[in-house]
């Protein structure tokens, strides 16, 4: 179990080439006693060991980081632990945070917007009283705290119920706000506060004091907020990184989809990691482009783009491994019993959600080129992730087709005029493809341009015909559409600024003074 470790090589704190190669026991422990200086973490989630070089760790507990020079995966001790004190081996770098950090604590949320805060604090799982601390938008190194309430404008309603009574019934039908206060830091750093009258050292403090005292906020403050995420997805499968990896490493379970390319099953790395794993059909890609293409996806990484973890191309069928995503293609979900009673709250988030994956890879000026609602894969709490990115460009003769002879194969509802033309690719194609998303999303699935056949559409995009407003869309999202649409290429958003004209601009406006009164 472990790794073996040469003494010698301690100061860099790597293994030894030679140590990889010998089994792996870790026949020397880093003395961590000698290093007082290494910092402590706290496990944000449990993680299982995938390979015996890495370490098991629960939430919650304490690990000293002894390496972490080896990018995304460090060396770490288990320090403060129901099980197993003192066992070495390597952790994803993302599970953890520095003990005590602001990173550290469940109620830091980072820099989300407003809005997006106010969707996770009206989760069902969080109740009066839930908060997050959150990164303030307009003023950089300033905090916001949000804070879930009960309505304020409804309680005439229930002006003769008690109070308790009036909070039942009001968290029961939903009758709850957020309010959000700003967090505002002293010269010097030396203090955060709300109210000027009482200063903290740091924000741990600070949310103690109104956890045990509102003190003017709308409520006193009680747990954190619930998390919506799962654990965050590991660089790579395991701390070596190898990106291709021997078949016999992989089981297929069972097939859960099939496309263009080939069948995706669901299946395991190594025996204890869930993985997707697509099979492609032989003859669709040839492996040395394909291969090239996939080391360029495979750097790209972001929480909403699906994680490419490994290949194996020596010989075919290729396959592709990837995270698992339990509830599919996007377009499918919308269509199930859950999809179609989602709210328009919940359609927006997933449709921010895709901008935002989308927007980094405009900011890496990579093209996606098959951008739709199929495309994306939904996980738990209705999380979507962008698929498939860039495949389309190493399919077999993609280079050179002419859009007459592949129109069969060619996704037409969803190009821009210039790609179905012109075969021009770009970011802004994109961007049309976004908007067919958007219609995609808000109309829970529904294929675009209905009663429409794909050369109906050509024709019918190039003399400026455009899908009508569905019923139950709100105007600013169908002006988004539009704007999506634009002839001009260069007349259409950027996914930045998609990205931020779906949460409404999130203006730092609606924010509350503690009162200073209520003392
Ligand atoms: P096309 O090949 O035209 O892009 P597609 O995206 O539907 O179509 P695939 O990417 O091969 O084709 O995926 C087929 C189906 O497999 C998807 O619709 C989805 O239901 C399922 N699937 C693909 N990847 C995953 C994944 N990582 N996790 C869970 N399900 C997946």
């Amino acid at each position: 179990m472990g790794i073996c470790y040469s003494l010698d090589n301690q100061e860099e704190g790597r293994p030894t080439s030679q140590a990889n190669q010998q089994n792996r026991a870790y026949s020397t422990k880093i003395p961590t006693k000698a290093r007082p200086d290494l910092p402590t973490y706290i496990a944000l989630y449990s993680y299982h060991a995938r390979t015996e070089d890495d370490l098991s760790f629960e939430q919650g507990d304490h690990l000293r980081i002894l390496d972490n020079t080896r990018g995304a995966w460090w060396l770490a001790e288990l320090l403060l632990s129901k099980n197993h004190i003192g066992q070495q081996g390597y952790i994803p770098s993302n599970f953890v945070a520095k003990l005590n950090s602001n990173e550290s604590h469940l109620w830091y949320v980072g820099r989300i917007p407003r809005q997006a805060a106010e969707r996770q604090l009206m989760n069902n799982h969080n109740s009066i009283g839930s908060f997050l601390i959150r990164e303030s938008e307009s003023r950089q190194g300033d905090f916001s705290l949000s804070v879930r309430d009960v309505d304020d404008v409804k309680p005439l309603i229930f002006l003769y119920f008690s109070l308790l009574i009036y909070k039942t019934a009001a968290y029961k039908q939903g009758l709850t706000s957020s309010e959000h206060y700003k967090i505002r830091k002293l010269d010097g750093n030396s203090g955060v506060y709300i109210a000027k009258r009482v200063v903290f050292p740091n924000l741990q403090l600070l949310v103690q004091y109104y956890q045990s005292n509102a003190d003017g906020l709308c409520c006193q403050l009680t747990s954190s907020v619930a998390q919506t995420e799962n654990a965050p997805i590991t660089e790579g499968l395991s701390y070596r990184d190898e990106w291709e990896i021997p078949r016999e490493q992989l089981t297929l379970h069972r097939e859960i989809g099939s496309g263009q390319f080939g069948c995706v099953y669901e299946g395991q790395w190594n025996g204890t990691h869930q993985v997707a794993i697509k099979q492609l059909k032989k003859g669709m890609m040839d492996s040395q482009d394909f291969l090239r293409e996939a080391k360029i996806m495979k750097e790209l990484k972001h929480p909403r783009l699906i994680q490419l973890y490994a290949v194996v191309t020596v010989s075919e069928p290729i396959l592709i491994v990837t995270e698992l995503m339990p509830n599919g293609a996007l377009n499918k979900f919308l269509q199930t019993p859950v999809g179609q009673t989602l709210s328009q709250m919940e359609l927006m988030s997933m449709a921010e959600m895709v901008a935002d994956g989308m927007s980094y890879l405009e900011s890496k000026n990579f093209i996606h080129r098959d951008l739709a609602a199929r495309n994306i894969l939904v996980g738990n709490h209705n999380i979507c992730k962008v698929a498939d990115f860039g495949l389309t460009r190493v399919m077999v003769g993609a280079d050179d087709y002419q859009p007459r002879d592949h129109q069969a194969r060619l996704p037409i509802k969803w190009l821009a005029p210039e790609a179905a033309h012109y075969n021009r690719f770009s970011t802004k194609s994109d961007v049309w493809a976004f908007g067919i998303v958007l219609m995609e999303i808000i109309t829970r699935g529904r294929v675009p341009y209905p009663g429409m056949s794909n050369t109906e559409v050509l024709e019918k995009i190039q003399i400026g015909y455009r899908m009508p407003k569905p019923i139950d869309c709100p105007e600013h999202l169908y002006n988004i559409m539009l704007e999506c649409w634009q002839s001009q290429p260069e007349k259409r958003p950027t996914f930045e600024t998609l990205m931020w004209q779906l949460e409404d601009g999130a203006p730092e406006s609606g924010y509350r003074e503690a009162e200073m009164f209520m003392r």
